[in-house]
């Protein structure tokens, strides 16, 4: 069997072009979405994202803004651009890149976010709403995985579902979604006994790890929806070989490139799954189309004019 593509690339730009439509509507009766990117010190891989969401929010219509306080800041002025960016009318959503420099207390600065403007679902407010099924902030990886389960038409009730991973920003909410859409879920750590075992009982699998290729076919029930979360770079040739063995095409440009973006779970998956994510081109680009979807639902929220959409 070799597993069907859930082609994360066609769903973002199919929610893009949603949210797009969305703005367009909400412009037109007078209000611009608008959302504050705060990006502190010159992180290299930070600057790259940053650059990303900036650059989507201009193509679907959405109002951004970057503020980039030096490395140095402490952690009261940051808390103090959170404050007033809090109070500014005109900005709907709140993003603090993560991750910030070691001295700054990040648990502080993200819980001074407004909750409401908390388009990365990390508040323990938004948390709570999410734990109980309320309308809230859903963070945005997590949403993505569930837009491309309900868009790539797999059933979610009733299903068996292991997430492997427990972060507070991937693991933890996609289970609580999950649950909340009816799965019987599981929820593996470093610490599961028998993960392949647990693993194998799974109908819709997520891995959520931060180890290339670990999730092997022997992890996977023949014909499972598998959703792989992991963006690895796999540097070192030996690991490329186990992961990539026959696969002339892909180590050219590794060889030439030195490196290539890897997902935790083995591409010999894709032989006995029944559907699955690939990496590149699965769950990334959902990331930065829920936090476009985000910013419009925090606008909306705000405005207690939230509907009840698809993207909750
Ligand atoms: P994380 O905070 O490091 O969490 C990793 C989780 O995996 C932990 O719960 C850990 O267990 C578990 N784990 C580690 N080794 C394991 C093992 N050998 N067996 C079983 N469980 C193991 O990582 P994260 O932030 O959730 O990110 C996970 C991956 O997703 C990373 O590759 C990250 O780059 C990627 N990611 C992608 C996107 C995207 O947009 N596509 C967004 C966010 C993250 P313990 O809790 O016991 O330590």
């Amino acid at each position: 069997m070799t597993a069907v593509i859930l082609d994360g690339n066609r769903i973002a730009a199919e929610i893009r072009g949603e949210v797009a439509a969305e703005v367009k509507a909400m412009t037109s009766a007078g209000v611009i979405p608008g959302l504050a990117v705060i990006l502190v010190g010159h992180n290299p891989a930070s600057e790259v994202y940053v650059r990303g969401k900036v650059k989507a929010c201009g193509e679907v219509g959405i109002h951004s803004e970057k503020h980039t306080p030096p490395e140095s800041i402490s952690t009261e002025k940051l808390l103090q651009l959170v404050a007033d960016l809090n109070r500014r009318d005109d900005i709907d959503g709140i993003l603090v890149q993560l991750p910030l420099p070691s001295h700054i207390d990040a648990k502080r600065v993200l819980q001074e976010v407004d909750p409401g403007k908390d388009v990365d679902g990390f508040h323990p407010m938004n948390v709570g709403l999410l734990s109980m099924q309320r309308p809230g902030l859903v963070p945005c990886t997590p949403a993505g995985i569930m837009e491309i389960l309900k868009r790539g038409q797999i059933p979610i009730a009733g299903q068996e579902a292991v997430v492997v991973g427990r972060s507070d920003i991937v693991g933890k909410p996609t289970a609580m979604l999950l649950i909340n859409a009816n799965a019987t879920v599981t929820v593996c750590h470093s610490k599961t006994r028998d993960l392949p075992g647990v693993c194998r009982r799974a109908d819709i699998l997520v891995a959520a790890i931060g180890r290339a290729g670990m999730i092997t076919r022997n992890y996977v029930k023949p014909g499972a929806t598998v959703i792989d979360v992991g963006m690895n770079q796999v540097t070192d040739p030996a690991e490329f070989e186990r992961l990539f063995g026959g696969n002339t095409k892909r180590r050219e440009t590794f060889r030439a490139k030195g490196s290539t973006l890897v997902g935790d779970v083995h591409p010999e998956v894709a032989e006995v799954a029944g559907a699955i994510t690939p990496v590149p081109g699965g769950v990334g680009p959902l990331t930065i189309a829920m936090l476009m979807a985000n910013t419009v639902r925090a606008a909306r929220l705000r405005r207690g004019a939230v509907k009840m959409s698809r993207h909750q």
